[in-house]
């Protein structure tokens, strides 16, 4: 095994509000990096390109498949993988666990909107794993925010530090490029290859002159520039690693415009593989030569002729050899991984090695659940849990079918374990609910109870929820419970209120101070 190989790998995704051109980035990065010819081709698989796909049914309605999840290029000598975080209808606990998965994450904000709700929260999940957070201020080609409203709206929002790696000159039919102050040059927009950079002398005026030079816009620019010479964030490496400090670009995805800096600055101070924390609190180093990885993510196949299901790896050290032995410790078993499959931009691939940092598939037939440690060489250790997250969706459910109930309960129990979806019950009637934190969950889960469990099911929306769980329940009675703050029990039975939103919330942390609640993620 090749140390240096290990240290080539950058293992991200890209997080953001939908609609902020995550997709585009993706195709513009893929395509620099060789994977698709045409940018535009991930986009097409939306509309309906894999209908020889085997793959299920909602997956093909949805557009997400398998393939797109992981996708994998070099670049410059990197290896890269980049992992897809499903948001909208397909956000689900999912997209928060593929944030376990990655060594950094690229923020996509669009520059009209500032940050939005869902960046927010997968933001949040990165923050807990202080890992880098590398932003890119989207959409310069058209109107938005002006840029120090939204590096401020990003540091207060979001309570991080930014460095502007670059900054816009203009906006949207006046956008010009961008003074880059990493690299001491001006990008032009719009122009020829061999005039697209103006280099800066010492004192950062350029050294060639051009029309736009002579604009307000451009003006403005440098004097803002200046402003941030003197007054901003200094560029730290070591503040970047640690997540404390996001360095921004500002571009276009669509106009290409600065994406292909992005992504050489990017792949320069992403981090490599990372070290990962075991349920022992020791670290397993990457470099280590025993094979380890974890389960992030279980794909199942709706289709109800295939049972097969996809259980994701993220490899953590050691090197991954088709065929070879592993260890489960949760089960204490030994599986052989004979079929497994790789990810790249343009189709499945049976992956024959693999290195930390990438991303394998192993087909299952149900021996894996999401958290799952595998290791290849002796020893017995796992690694520690993956989090649970605070569910905002609930359903009652019920069989429709009363003389199914026993295959309901152990669908029920089933899907749970595997991290599908989330068990809770109500407190006296103990009705079964289910919390979620995207609606496709639920999707997901009926679909594989009619498929997998024979039973069909009725669900009954309770919308959505602030779920808080209690430190000390022997405090709580009967009358701080109401149809606005409603208490049920989790898997585990602890006590959980649902109030009916934040407003709610507040109003019961004020009238009762002294009921210590929490949520998770
Ligand atoms: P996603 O939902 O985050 O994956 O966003 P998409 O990549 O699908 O982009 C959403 C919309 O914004 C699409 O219509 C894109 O063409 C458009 N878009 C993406 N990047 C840019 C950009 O840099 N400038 C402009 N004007 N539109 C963009």
């Amino acid at each position: 095994m090749n140390k240096k190989d290990i240290e080539s790998r950058r293992t991200f995704a890209i997080i953001s509000h939908p609609d902020a051109g995550k997709t585009t980035m993706t195709e513009k990065l893929l395509y620099f990096g060789g994977a698709i010819r045409d940018a535009g081709t991930v986009k097409g698989k939306k509309t309906g390109k894999f209908a020889t796909s085997d793959w299920m049914e909602i997956e093909k309605q949805r557009g997400i498949s398998v393939t797109s999840s992981v996708m994998q290029f070099d670049y410059d000598g990197k290896r890269v993988n980049i992992l897809d975080t499903p948001g909208h209808e397909d956000f689900s606990e999912d997209t928060y666990r593929t944030l376990m998965a990655v060594d950094a994450a690229v923020m996509m904000v669009d520059s009209a909107k500032g940050i939005e709700p869902q960046t927010i929260k997968l933001f949040q999940v990165c923050r807990m794993r202080g890992i880098p957070i590398f932003t890119f201020m989207n959409k310069m080609d058209r109107q938005g925010l002006e840029p120090l409203e939204l590096m401020e709206n990003l540091e207060e929002v979001l309570e991080i530090e930014s460095y502007a790696m670059n900054w816009p000159i203009g906006m949207g039919k006046e956008f010009a490029g961008v003074i880059d102050r990493y690299n001491n040059r001006i990008e032009r927009a719009r122009a020829e290859e061999n005039e697209r950079f103006i280099a800066l002398n010492e004192d950062g005026e350029p050294e060639v002159h051009d029309a736009f030079m002579d604009t307000s816009y451009y003006e403005q620019a440098m004097e803002d520039v200046m402003l941030l010479n003197e007054a901003g964030n200094e560029f730290d490496p070591e503040r970047v690693a640690k997540g404390e400090l996001t360095p921004v670009f500002f571009g276009s995805a669509l106009a290409n415009f600065g994406v292909q800096t992005f992504l050489e600055t990017f792949l320069q101070f992403a981090p490599p593989p990372q070290p990962r924390e075991l349920k022992s609190e020791e670290m397993k180093d990457p470099m280590d030569d025993d094979f380890s990885g974890f389960i992030f993510k279980i794909q199942a196949n709706m289709d109800p002729r295939h049972r097969d299901r996809i259980a994701f790896v993220r490899i953590v050290s050691g090197q991954f050899e088709r065929g070879m032995s592993v260890h489960v410790p949760r089960l204490n078993k030994n599986i052989k991984l004979a079929q497994t499959t790789q990810f790249l931009a343009d189709d499945r691939e049976t992956v024959d090695t693999a290195l930390p940092g990438d991303i394998i598939g192993l087909y299952d037939t149900g021996n894996f659940q999401i958290g799952d440690t595998i290791i290849g060489g002796k020893g017995n250790y796992e690694f520690a849990p993956l989090p649970q997250f605070t569910p905002e969706l609930f359903v009652k459910v019920s069989a429709k079918n009363v003389m199914k109930s026993k295959q309901f309960h152990k669908g029920i129990m089933q899907l749970v374990q595997e991290g599908a979806i989330q068990y809770y019950k109500t407190l006296y009637t103990e009705e079964v609910m289910l919390g979620a934190v995207g609606q496709l969950q639920f999707e997901v889960f009926e679909h594989r109870m009619r498929n997998e469990y024979n039973v069909e099911v009725q669900m009954q929306p309770i919308g959505s929820k602030v779920t808080r769980w209690i430190e000390n329940e022997e405090d709580v009675t009967e009358a701080m419970t109401g149809p606005r703050s409603m208490l049920v029990k989790d898997r585990y039975d602890n006590l959980v209120f649902l109030f009916e939103n934040e407003f709610a919330l507040r109003w019961f942390n004020d009238k009762y101070p002294d009921i210590r609640l929490y949520g998770l993620l």
